[in-house]
């Protein structure tokens, strides 16, 4: 900070905005105006554009000095959602903890990409029994139980922590009569038939976990992150016990974009690796889906049809 006396009293909007723009400014922060305006309209639960359109109202000291800490929190590289304790996936809000994965907006194409593929079902009002392993904040698994009401889940983390966010998020959304949540490793007695099996797994190569985001090194749970030497430990051991337990499943799966900020790109792109685990397991096709980056994310095998 710059030493100017702050919270100031009877600061307007305006000036708040400007204070917290130049305290991230300084932090390095990117598009550090647009970060500030958000900070302050979320951490004072005001509606952003209405906000914006009145520079001059006036902010308690209250609020002035929630801001305050806030920004200093984000100055330090902690994201936004963890200032808050909550995410917006898919158009729902989702309580955070330290012990779940921030859910990113590349995991709605996850979302997509599964609705897509048991549109046929969906058409035909077939309820669903679908298996997400690796729920962390259970995103996937409460929105996939929101979109598609008839269906079952089961959701498993390795995680305690984890599934107690989860709960928590399934009950925020009504769904927690859809859900029931396993703490195990992967899918370690997961026993029953499915339909649709999706996971996020954690797929970061072990020595590059140190080239990411501070937001994302030092605030994400490592466990949710590491996928061990090449990034496919979690692949290889869930893709080949899918095999066995659900081989005409539909499965969709997130994958790393192997981009590492330089441009620079791995031979085998981690999609294509996922791909020819999922073609040697289950001797079917393979699609993939981009998120709205353009980067392929998902990597998938259509259901058998019924
Ligand atoms: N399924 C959760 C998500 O997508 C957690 C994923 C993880 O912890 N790797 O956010």
């Amino acid at each position: 900070m710059s030493g100017q006396a702050y919270p100031a009293d009877n600061q307007t909007l305006g000036e708040l905005i400007d204070n917290v723009t130049s305290q991230l400014r300084s932090a390095d922060i990117e598009d550090p105006r647009r970060e500030a305006r958000r900070l302050v309209t979320e951490v004072l639960a005001l509606d952003a554009a209405a906000a914006l359109a009145n520079p001059n109202a006036i902010i308690t000291a209250k609020g002035a000095l929630h801001i305050r800490d806030a920004s200093a929190r984000r100055a330090a590289h902690e994201p936004l959602s963890r200032i808050l304790g909550s995410r917006e996936f898919y158009g729902r809000t989702f309580q955070l903890s330290a012990d779940t994965l921030d859910p990113r907006p590349d995991t709605e194409a996850l979302i997509e990409f599964a609705l897509e593929l048991m549109s046929n079902h969906i058409a035909n009002d077939i309820s669903l029994r679908i298996l997400d392993i690796g729920t962390g904040s259970g995103c996937i698994a409460v929105t996939l139980a929101c979109e598609l009401p008839k269906s079952k889940v089961i959701a498993t983390d390795i995680s305690a922590g984890a599934l107690k966010t989860a709960v928590l998020n399934a009950d925020r959304h009504s769904v927690a009569d859809h859900i029931t949540f396993v703490e195990t490793d992967g899918l370690r007695d997961v026993e029953g038939a499915f339909d649709l099996v999706v996971s996020n797994p954690p797929y970061i190569r072990s020595s590059t976990l140190t080239d990411l985001d501070p937001e994302v090194l030092n605030h994400d749970p490592l466990r949710a992150l590491d996928g061990g030497q090449d990034g496919l430990k979690f692949y290889r051991q869930w893709i080949s016990q899918l095999a066995s337990l659900v081989p005409r499943a539909a499965v969709v799966l997130e994958v790393g974009a192997d981009c590492h900020g330089n441009g620079q790109h791995a031979e085998d792109s981690q999609a294509e690796q996922v791909q020819a685990l999922l073609r040697n397991a289950f001797n079917r096709q393979t699609i993939t889906k981009k998120d709205l980056s353009g980067h392929t994310r998902c990597v998938a095998i259509a259901p058998v049809k019924p």
